[in-house]
């Protein structure tokens, strides 16, 4: 069961840049990081807009002191105050998480960004080197895993209850943008404009979600090659793509396949991973997160639902169960479950405690692999989609 009595002295005091009035993430990190009382929102650049931002901030209860016109000034003035921000999460458009990271990292912050992390392995590495020198957390909010049941697959998988993988089917293929709909909502254009976006638009936007779940199921999994083939179906959204399929060859001799759409006309979501076994095979689709699909060869489908008894209880499908079974679990769950083990990790950090920081959650290096991953697609379809060694 979760453990809700983990507190600290005082709870870590916590800002953020971007996630302003009507964006569509900024939401979700406060409602997770607020959750659990262990984050205190004291400070934020909420908005590329400083009139926007100061409006917003102090409805949503910031001293008007501390909603700062540009993160730079944030940073700055926070870091000449006693009771300055300790952890800041960054949820703007892609193109600023390298030089905000970096620039908070550079303070002594501990950062929590959104993904991709960054646009290069080359800047995703420079984050890296730099928060282990300066012994700071990097979180990155991949915000399906603190699903209980992807933590389930893992241990089954581990326990070899599927045998030896064989296949990593993933998806995740939703058909909001199967018309030019940035054409009259000028708050999607920076998703499909490379300098705001990054190299691609769904690989990274959605794609490595999906290639994540996969990390986290199979740790020990590596991509030894890798073949993607890229569209832009909405022509003006071209260099980015709204489509991708990407196949690839694992070191294991297993093969993977995924689907990354935002024109799948009619899809919601479609966010789904099915990992085969030679013994068995699971499946797991976001929008039924409290089930895991289990099929044994020859035996009847079952579907494993979380909370219950049957689960493996020495992992965190059962310490991230927050109600018991029969009641229904969702994104917001998924989400504080991650902020919980960033609050721990960072203290640990603070309090110089090696033991109890050493807890799972996606951290610099999910960051770096999704980047690695974007980098590898798109050597691969700017070459003429040939296979390529992964890199
Ligand atoms: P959005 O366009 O809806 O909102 C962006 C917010 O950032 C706005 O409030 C905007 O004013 C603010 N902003 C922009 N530039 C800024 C700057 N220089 N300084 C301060 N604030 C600034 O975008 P979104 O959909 O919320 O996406 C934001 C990030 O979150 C993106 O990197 C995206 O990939 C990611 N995202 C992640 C998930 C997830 O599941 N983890 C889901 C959606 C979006």
């Amino acid at each position: 069961m979760f453990n809700e009595e983990i507190r600290f002295d005082k709870p870590l005091r916590w800002g953020m840049i971007g996630g302003g009035r009507g964006s569509q993430i900024g939401y979700i990190h406060r409602s997770a990081a607020l959750r659990d009382g262990l984050f205190q929102l004291v400070a934020g650049a909420f908005d590329i807009n400083p009139d926007r931002c100061v409006d917003f901030g102090t409805n949503i209860g910031v001293d008007a002191s501390r909603c700062y016109s540009d993160y730079k000034v944030m940073i700055e003035n926070e870091s000449k105050r006693d009771d300055g921000i300790e952890v800041v999460s960054i949820a703007t458009p892609n193109k600023f998480h390298f030089d905000m990271t970096k620039a908070a990292l550079e303070a002594g912050l501990h950062v929590i960004c959104e993904k991709p992390l960054c646009f290069t392995v080359e800047e995703a590495e420079e984050l890296k080197a730099l928060a282990e020198e300066k012994d700071l957390v990097i979180g990155v909010t991949y915000g399906y895993t603190g699903y209980q049941m992807i933590h389930q697959a893992r241990k089954m998988i581990e326990n070899g209850d599927l045998g030896e993988i064989r296949i990593i089917n993933m998806q995740f293929a939703h058909g909001w943008h199967s018309e030019e709909v940035e054409k009259n909502d000028p708050g999607l254009k920076w998703r499909v404009t490379p300098e705001q976006a990054g190299p691609t638009y769904v690989l990274g936007d959605i794609g490595t979600h999906a290639l994540y779940l996969a990390e986290v199921m199979i740790p020990e999994l590596n991509i030894e090659k890798l073949m993607c083939s890229r569209q832009s179906f909405i022509a003006s959204r071209a260099p980015l793509e709204d489509n991708a399929v990407v196949l690839m060859n694992f070191d294991n001799g297993a093969v993977g396949n995924l689907w990354v759409s935002a024109v799948n006309a009619g899809g919601i979501h479609e966010q789904k991973i099915r990992v085969v076994g030679s013994k068995a095979s699971i499946e797991w689709w976001d929008e039924h997160p409290n089930q895991l699909i289990y099929e044994v060869q020859g035996q009847p489908k079952q579907l494993l639902d979380r909370g219950h008894g049957y689960l493996y209880h020495d992992d965190q499908a059962v310490t991230s169960d927050r109600i018991g079974c029969g009641h229904a679990e969702g994104l917001f769950e998924s989400w504080s479950n991650l902020y919980q083990r960033y609050a721990i990790a960072i203290d640990a950090k603070i309090r110089g405690d090696k033991e109890a920081g050493d807890i799972w959650y996606p951290d610099v290096n999910a960051g770096l692999e999704g980047v690695r991953f974007i980098e590898n697609c798109v050597r691969s379809s700017d070459n003429g989609s040939v296979w390529v060694d992964y890199k």
